[in-house]
């Protein structure tokens, strides 16, 4: 039998006999035994009290004296204790650490709650964004005011971040990113982005202030390059065709420095974009006649247009961007092969898809097929003339336009560039009804 109950029972052998004994001295056994019965139980409520003494305010190495099943009883609840105790120390350096952390952070790290209102906040917060102990609680759109922040806070979209300037610190530009976690609970973390900022400003100051200080000197070298090249029967051949060189090169630079400053205008983000109807079908039809202009020999360009909607947008950025698309794929596909360019509905928006039948494009360049400079190194396409710049130029004025920029590829088949465009941007009733079946070949 288990220990504890073993003395217990003693305990009670020993009740049985005091009421015995009391019983043959009285000789009143009924009394007898209610008595020791009675001491018996006074007994456990002696030692009831003192576990609830100890329970209440005592300290838990203090552990009551007791026994039977009472010993066993208090070492248990001591040992429990004790584990709990050593737990929540080990919590509260836990906590000690996790604050020491935060406070040392960099970053302004402000945990809220459901309803938007500040949790607990560091000190970096106390210094970027100005919050103080008393802001505990209140809402974080009521602290920080700036339209941008507000839109993000109300549309939950965490994937991306916005920046603002510091409400507190002069000239300090803050990126902030909300991170959900646990039950309804967010992080908000802002980080100072002052530098990176003023190095972004300098590289593409430096960019467009090089690139325009190149295109005077340029203009000058291709014009007297080009005399020279009209020079007939008075210059040596040999010589001649070192000025074709010549002008083949300045022309290839002369792109790439209108790339860069095109690049350079719409990643500044300096003019605002404006918002007229693009008549998109039109405007397609004029790309696609003009390829056909193209010196070289090129594939079969088939124009199909499903609809004729139209966008609000730049016309001239997005001249820029589809005929960039149309172009690469005429330039990459072989005369014998096919060119596709379609506009159709997509849900609530639209989307041009330009496809051809050329050597297609290995999966693993795709993700950065639109870095600027990035070119595909594989025979048929390294060595044809062009900046690297274009597909980055397409990115840029699609993120302009709300619209995202699909790649799709497989080697050997063919490649489908998409440009697809949110409902926001469609217009469907002011543009003319498209031509008779809806599609036309060039
Ligand atoms: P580039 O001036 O070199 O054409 P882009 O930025 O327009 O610069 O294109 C980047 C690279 O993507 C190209 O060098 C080429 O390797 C690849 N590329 C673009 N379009 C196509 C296409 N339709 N088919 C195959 N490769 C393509």
């Amino acid at each position: 039998m288990f220990s504890p109950w073993r003395a217990e029972l003693s305990q009670i052998l020993l009740a049985l006999l005091l009421g015995a004994f009391l019983g043959q001295v009285t000789d009143h056994y009924a009394f007898a035994f209610w008595l020791s019965g009675m001491l018996y139980l006074l007994r456990h409520l002696v030692y009831a009290q003192r576990l609830l003494r100890w329970l209440r305010g005592g300290r838990v190495s203090e552990l009551p004296q007791g026994d039977g099943i009472w010993e066993e009883i208090y070492y248990l609840i001591y040992r429990l204790r004790r584990r709990n105790k050593r737990r929540k120390k080990q919590l509260i350096r836990m906590l000690e650490r996790f604050r020491t952390a935060t406070a040392a952070l960099p970053d302004a790290t402000v945990v809220l709650g459901p309803r938007d209102e500040i949790d607990w906040f560091n000190e970096a917060a106390e210094r970027m964004l100005g919050l103080r102990r008393g802001d505990i609680g209140q809402k974080i759109g009521n602290l920080l005011r700036y339209p941008r922040f507000t839109h993000y806070l109300r549309h939950a979209d965490y994937q991306t971040t916005v920046g603002i300037p510091s409400p507190t610190v002069d000239n300090l530009q803050l990126e902030i990113r909300i991170v959900p976690y646990g039950e309804d609970l967010r992080l908000l973390v802002a980080q100072d982005v002052t530098q990176l900022r003023f190095m972004e400003r300098v590289r593409t100051d430096f960019v467009a202030n090089v690139s325009h200080e190149l295109r005077t000197p340029l203009t000058v070298l291709k014009g007297y390059l080009e005399t020279l090249n009209d020079t007939q029967g008075k210059i040596p051949e040999a010589y001649l065709k070192i000025f074709r060189r010549m002008e083949e090169q300045t022309v290839r630079m002369q792109s790439l420095v209108d790339g860069l400053l095109s690049l350079t205008r719409l990643e500044s983000g300096a003019h605002p974009l404006p918002q007229k109807r693009v008549d998109v079908p039109a405007l397609l039809k004029l790309i696609c006649e003009e390829v056909k202009l193209l010196p070289e020999a090129i594939p079969a360009v088939e124009l199909r247009l499903e609809t004729n909607a139209c966008l609000t947008g730049a016309e001239q950025e997005l001249r820029s961007a589809f005929s960039n698309l149309v172009v690469n794929a005429v330039k990459y596909t072989p005369p014998q092969g096919r060119v596709t360019v379609r506009w159709r509905d997509e849900g609530e928006g639209v989307r041009l898809d330009v496809e051809d039948t050329g050597p297609g494009i290995a999966q693993e360049h795709l993700p950065r097929l639109t870095e600027r400079f990035y070119r595909v190194d594989v025979e048929g396409s390294k060595n044809k003339s062009g900046s690297g710049l274009g597909l980055a130029i397409v990115r840029h004025v699609m993120v302009r336009h709300g619209a995202e920029l699909k790649i799709a590829s497989t080697l050997g088949k063919g490649s489908c560039f998409s440009c697809c465009f949110p409902g926001t941007r469609t217009l469907r009733d002011a543009c003319p009804a498209p031509e008779v079946g809806c599609a036309s070949a060039l």
